[in-house]
């Protein structure tokens, strides 16, 4: 993703009388400090775990709208290609560099670098990967791998993290294993 690709992308977006809007989308640009400092709150109300879950259900139940709209602009790619896709919009709205570095359908897996998160700077000192916001991925993917007919049960796991002193993210996205 290069400057000249996000200067293309965001000159697809009108301001419609207080509306950022890409098409049918609306977009908010928010800070990145908002972002975090509502992760912070809803770790010190709900726990570590009760914050993670708020993010990555609600994901789950509002990605089906998202991938939609996603799957009628991809046609007939092939699902590596769409989810690559993904990928790449969440790089140029912000979000970090992702880049997907593994990616199998059979069992489905796949695993992410992420580059300069919004995290970045904004939370230090952490045991484990707090970049909360992007486990929402995993609610777009879903529907993908319902319609190509692949496993659904998934876990998500930041073992790499900018705020617990690694240089970068990464996560993984796997079936779930039968307990
Ligand atoms: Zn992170």
């Amino acid at each position: 993703m290069s400057e000249e690709e996000f200067k293309q992308f965001i000159s697809r977006f009108e301001f419609r009388d207080g509306a950022v809007m890409n098409g049918p989308d609306r977009h908010v640009l928010v800070h990145a400090s908002y972002l975090v400092g509502i992760q912070r709150e809803m770790e010190a109300v709900l726990g570590p775990d009760g914050a993670f879950a708020v993010v990555y259900n609600a994901a789950i139940k509002g990605g089906e709208f998202v991938a939609e709209q996603l799957a009628k602009q991809a046609g007939a790619a092939p699902l590596e290609q769409v989810i690559r896709m993904i990928h790449n919009i969440g790089t140029l709205i912000g979000w970090g560099k992702f880049t997907v570095t593994e990616f199998t359908e059979k069992p489905v897996l796949m695993r992410t670098r992420h580059d300069n998160s919004y995290i970045t700077g904004l939370w230090t000192g952490a045991t484990e990967g707090k970049c909360l916001f992007v486990s929402a991925i995993v609610g777009i993917i879903i529907p993908l791998l319902k319609k190509a007919g692949l496993a659904t049960e998934l876990e998500y796991e930041e073992y790499k993290c900018v705020a617990k002193g690694d240089p970068h993210c990464e996560f993984v996205v796997r079936e779930r294993k039968e307990e």
